[in-house]
């Protein structure tokens, strides 16, 4: 099994990643991604010791290979699917939106359906299925860019101005194709081994030029990847910015210039069903936010932990009205928990005998999440008050002879010593205020789609409306007006 050190030597490789205006030497060292590197490459140890139970032995390769890239072919599978990703999510607490897990169950999901992508004017079904060995072979780390440039959502590519704004095919070669543009956000596109590149938003007949679906190395020549403000550098230490100095994950806008896509990298070319299909009919969608979910709600339960700490610290904890707070937070973090158990419960084989999680209770909660953490937020922020502020500015003044007396005399709690009362709320104010914790509040309203496509189009056409429709039916149908 791959481990840590070997995924870090592989990241220099001459990728184009831009920051300020300048490229990126070495992203293994440089201080905007050796940070999260260093916990993308402990997972990898994590998984390569058996004794963390995260390894099988794949059929589709017959070698050992990691259970977070598994197919799962029964229910047991699938639910040791789900421990493996909570082995993971429980290191970073679910900091990290975008591990190798993420895109890796969708790909999965996908080879376990290689028929959906024999249907256009090429048969790519092999390419699926062999890129899906590759994953369990090597370990890969595949991040996504399949959201178009936010350049105007009044219409689809076709419709604006300037050719080749989102990422499509120029022409097509005898080696493969040639595509130019851009896709919106590749987050951990510039830490990974591959980008997998597609659209998931709906496209119509004049798009068929943006239908593709394709994996490019970051490395590919004509490939960019253009990053917005990496966190970590600006993070004082990692006393001071706990999360911010593990986790900033890098977005990337993702450029292609006249970029040569090899045939053997493409999985649809100018079909706009067969994008669709991809995502739909393959149950990458359902398994692949199932996975998004487990590590949702393990980053609750750890943003619950922190919220009754605070409340221990500060003394406030056995005040009904305060329980009330931690109950609510309780109740939602339980309500994300219990959904992605019970969508376990629900999950039934596909027509390939893939085991899929129900999708009622999978996109029940997703439909909620755009309201669920910016609420999770708010309750913490009005847990911790101004104990976030009321706070040294860095860790040296915890040291330096001038400053430490004070903070050590003023800034502490009953049985609670200045240094752990500050690390507390340092991390605190990781989660609900930095910068950091901005953009975490952006990705979970945003990373499964914006919330009026995740509420309209997931929650409400999967939750089988028939059911309840026939019952109300029947009981209409039970009585009739009274004869007077
Ligand atoms: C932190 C972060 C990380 C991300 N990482 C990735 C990644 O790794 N890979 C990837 O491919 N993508 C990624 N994304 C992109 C993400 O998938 C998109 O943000 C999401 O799909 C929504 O698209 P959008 O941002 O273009 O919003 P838009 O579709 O432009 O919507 C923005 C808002 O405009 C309004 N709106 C727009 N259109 C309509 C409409 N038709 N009807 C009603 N209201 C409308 C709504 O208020 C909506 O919330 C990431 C995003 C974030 C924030």
């Amino acid at each position: 099994m791959r481990t840590g050190s070997d995924y870090t030597e592989a990241l220099n490789d001459g990728r184009v990643v831009l920051i300020d205006g300048e490229k990126v030497d070495n992203v293994s060292t440089h201080p905007a991604f050796a940070p999260v590197i260093k916990t993308i490459a402990e997972l990898y140890d994590i998984a390569a010791d058996p004794a963390n139970c995260m390894q099988y032995t794949a059929p589709e390769t017959g070698e050992t290979a990691n259970k977070v890239f598994s197919i799962p072919r029964s229910l047991d599978e699938l639910r040791e699917r789900r421990e493996a990703i909570e082995k993971w999510a429980r290191h970073t607490h679910g900091w990290v939106g975008r591990s190798p897990d993420h895109v890796g169950t969708f790909l999965a999901s996908f080879a376990a359906h290689p028929e959906v992508f024999a249907g256009g004017e090429r048969d790519f079904s092999a390419n699926m299925v062999n890129f899906h060995q590759r994953i369990l072979r090597e370990d890969l780390y595949v991040s996504y860019a399949i959201i178009p440039p936010q350049v105007s959502r009044a219409t689809t590519a076709s419709g604006w101005e300037g050719d080749y704004l989102q990422v499509g095919v120029v022409r097509e070669t005898d080696e493969g194709i040639i595509v130019r543009g851009s896709q919106m956000l590749a987050t951990g596109g510039a830490i990974a081994d591959e980008i997998f590149v597609s659209c998931i938003k709906p496209l119509g007949p004049d798009d068929r030029d943006f239908a593709i679906s394709f994996v490019v190395k970051p490395a590919a020549e004509g490939v960019k990847l253009y990053c917005r403000r990496p966190y970590a550098p600006a993070a004082t230490s990692s006393f001071d910015y706990p999360l911010t100095t593990r986790y900033d994950e890098p977005d990337a806008l993702v450029v292609f210039d006249d970029v040569l896509i090899p045939w053997e990298r493409v999985f649809v070319n100018r079909d706009t069903d067969g994008v669709r299909r991809q995502f739909f009919d393959t149950g990458g969608h359902v398994l692949g936010n199932w996975q998004a979910q487990i590590r949702f709600a393990t980053k609750l339960k750890f943003i619950a932990g922190v919220a009754r700490r605070v409340t221990q610290v500060n003394g406030v904890d056995k005040i009904p009205s305060v329980q009330e707070k931690l109950g609510e937070l309780a109740a939602l973090v339980a309500g994300v928990e219990s959904a992605v158990l019970a969508a376990e419960y629900m999950a039934e084989p596909d027509s390939a005998g893939q085991w899929l999680p129900g999708k009622r209770a999978l996109y029940g909660s997703m439909g909620l999440q755009s309201e669920i953490y910016p609420r999770v937020i708010a309750i913490l922020r009005d847990l911790v008050g101004g104990g976030v502020l009321q706070l040294p500015a860095s860790v040296k003044d915890l040291q330096s002879p001038l400053t430490s007396t004070d903070i050590a005399r003023y800034v502490q709690s009953p049985g609670v010593a200045s240094e752990e009362r500050v690390k507390l709320f340092k991390l605190a104010w990781d989660i609900i205020g930095s910068e950091f914790a901005g953009r975490h509040q952006q990705y979970e309203m945003f990373y499964a789609g914006a919330p009026f496509v995740v509420k309209g189009a997931y929650s409400y056409r999967n939750f089988g409306y028939e059911g309840p429709l026939q019952d109300v039916e029947d009981f209409l149908n039970s009585y009739k007006p009274e004869t007077v």
